[in-house]
């Protein structure tokens, strides 16, 4: 189903005082001034899950892991599966963020499998896709983008589609400070719903696809404007308390 959501990708940052102290800050800040009609998300590194799910849930938000293994169980050191997420009371998973097609070599294939994992132990799936600058350069951002959608979720069923969260984050405003225009990511936006309506119809109307990519307090409320703009995946920002409260009200 359609909803608002801001999501805080925390990425490798903070040590356990450090997230424990952003979680409660967080917290304060949703209590005193707390968001009507959109859900807040936060996903730490992925050993503070169980910390993160119980602050949240007591203080309503949610939280989320940055990635999780393709695999069930078994022997793969260093990786957390769908099932050991999903025990630790955290809803939703983040897959396919750029810095995991880049720095660890992820590609369509490997996560349409990891989108079918989340959702097998009932995870929400973030799927994340976007341009890099040249390709956007070179006119060819609508076709990779549109790539990376069919490849990673049009295997899916219409029950399972309708569960994914998209987040479109072109890579060149990652952490740059280069945000798109509002007008950019609506253009977007609205090619990534007619991409899934052309597989799945209707049920497209209800996916929420969020904007990712140095989205800040100051420009969120404009990029949410936007029809097709149902929120934000939040980097840099969601290490804040105050920023990231306050781009989680400006809808
Ligand atoms: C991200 O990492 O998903 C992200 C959008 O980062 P930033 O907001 O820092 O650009």
């Amino acid at each position: 189903m359609r909803k608002k959501i801001v999501a805080g990708n925390w990425k490798m940052n903070k040590t356990f005082n450090e997230a424990e102290d952003l979680l409660f800050n967080i917290s304060d800040l949703l209590k005193e001034n707390p968001v009507a009609g959109a859900q807040v998300l936060v996903c730490p590194p992925a050993l503070y899950l169980e910390l993160a799910a119980d602050i949240a849930h007591e203080n309503g938000f949610d939280c989320g892991a940055q990635n999780l293994s393709e695999h069930e169980s078994g022997a793969f050191t260093g990786e957390i599966s769908a099932a050991m997420i999903a025990s630790t009371g955290a809803k939703y998973v983040i897959i396919g963020h750029s810095e995991r097609r880049t720095y660890f070599g992820e590609k369509d294939d490997l996560l349409a499998v990891k989108v079918s994992q989340a959702l097998k132990h009932g995870l929400i799936p973030v799927y994340c896709c976007g341009e890099i600058l040249a390709e956007r350069e070179e006119n060819r951002h609508f076709d990779v983008v549109g790539g990376q959608i069919s490849q990673a979720l049009f295997h899916l069923s219409p029950d399972d589609f309708a569960k994914v969260v998209v987040a479109y984050e072109p890579v060149w405003a990652i952490g740059t400070g280069r945000t798109a225009s509002p007008e950019q990511a609506q253009e977007m936006h609205a090619y990534i719903r007619k991409v899934l309506a052309g597989k799945f119809g209707d049920a497209a109307k209800e996916t929420t696809i969020l904007y990712g990519g140095s989205c800040n307090a100051a420009n969120a409320r404009e990029l949410f404007a936007k029809p097709d703009v149902d929120g934000g995946l939040i980097g840099g920002a969601s290490l804040k308390a105050e920023d990231f409260v306050k781009i989680a009200h400006s809808f």
